[in-house]
């Protein structure tokens, strides 16, 4: 915890006495606690600051999920995704990447916490047996880091155990941290895939400011794999400036050195890339960041993103890199258009439905190779 610092704690009222609240205000120490009686309040109080978005780092916000825990990946348009469940357990993150979309993406600035657990158990089952035929992945890395409150929250004590059993139900923490103290002695079953992002240690310190270092992402890969969690890796967002190329090679070798590939779930590969509305926010929250100077244009999805000759060199050089260390990975872009996937792969999924598929293909392939492997 000591990596953030957390300046005060708004509760909502209506939680307070939930076991979970009681836990993270254990472990709160002395920060002041704020009662409110409403999570509108804690946004107003933090607008008053000069830089709300800064400031809400600094802020937890402990609440109660009203709307749906569950909702699937919005992806973007004319781009193939890959049907992805998000899960709003955490919302926003304290580790303050200058690209993050989150800034301007999220009403509520502070970092906000939602106890009713239970209710998401009963969503996720809903979910499952909607359609047993098809295995979801769902993941709470979407909205804020999956781990970065692990410590306070102990969320992951309870849903690594639950989705240990799940038939069709893949659980992923995705991370830019090392908390991973919380994990390793669960009953996974298998499960719960354990995902890094991955960027040089240029990028980690000049635009992911409060995130562990790739190694200690790496040492923490490994230790979760030695208990026999899948691993999962995004080079996302792929930054582009003059020494990429034998940065990024760096970063594969590094990831290989820790971790055994044959045990790599997947890994996602995706380029910079932004709404519009970020970029003033970038420039006054991050003057010194340098992810603005490359030249960036604007997509038929509305979204910022570097030449499209950039990011297929990208792509397969990264490609080419991972398979020389382990060909059997299963490597996907992230909202990419199918003449991308071409460039890069020289195939494509037709559609959502289909990458779809191919992930199933690949989660049931792995699966029956980890047993084969523990027979
Ligand atoms: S770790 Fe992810 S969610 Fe957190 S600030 Fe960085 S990009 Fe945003």
């Amino acid at each position: 915890m000591a990596r953030y610092e957390l300046k005060r704690i708004f509760l909502d009222r209506g939680v307070a006495g939930n076991p979970v609240t009681e836990r993270i205000l254990s472990k709160a120490g002395e920060i002041p606690v704020t009662m409110l009686n409403s999570v509108q309040e804690a946004t107003r109080r933090l607008g008053s600051f000069e830089d709300p978005i800064g400031e809400g780092k600094h802020s937890l916000l402990i609440t109660r999920q009203k709307g749906e825990f569950v909702k699937p990946c919005p992806g973007t348009h004319h781009r193939i995704c890959c049907r992805y469940q998000i899960i709003n357990l955490i919302t926003n993150c304290p580790i303050d990447c200058s690209y993050c979309i989150l800034q301007g993406y999220l009403n509520n600035p502070a970092i906000t916490i939602y106890v009713n657990i239970d209710e998401l158990f009963a969503q996720v089952e809903e979910k499952l047996s909607s359609n047993p035929s098809r295995i979801f992945r769902l993941g709470t890395g979407e909205l804020g880091d999956s781990l970065a409150f692990d410590e306070m929250t102990h969320f992951s004590t309870t849903m690594v155990p639950f989705f240990s059993d799940k038939e069709n139900g893949i659980f992923e923490l995705k991370t830019k941290t090392d908390e991973v103290s919380n994990l390793l002695d669960l009953d996974h079953g298998g499960k719960t895939v354990v995902s890094w992002s991955v960027n040089p240690e240029k990028v980690v310190k000049e635009e992911e400011l409060s995130a562990s270092t790739l190694a200690e992402r790496l040492e923490a890969a490994r230790k979760c794999q030695q208990k026999g969690y899948p691993i999962g890796l995004h080079f996302d967002p792929l930054i582009h400036y003059p020494e990429w190329k034998r940065d990024y090679r760096g970063v594969i070798e590094k990831v290989f050195e820790r971790i055994d590939g044959k045990g790599i779930i997947w890994v996602s590969l995706g380029g910079f890339r932004f709404p519009p509305y970020l970029k003033p926010i970038i420039r006054n929250r991050f003057p010194a960041s340098k992810i603005l100077c490359a030249e960036l244009f604007p997509g038929n999805d509305g979204k910022f993103r570097y030449l499209k000759s950039i990011r297929v060199e990208m792509y397969r050089e990264i490609v080419r890199r991972l398979r020389d260390y382990e060909p059997s990975l299963f490597i996907y872009l992230c909202m990419e258009s199918q003449e991308v996937w071409e460039k890069v792969f020289g195939w494509s999924p037709k559609d959502n439905e289909a990458l779809d598929a191919l992930f199933a293909q690949r989660i049931r392939s792995f699966y029956a190779k980890s047993q084969l492997a523990n027979t």
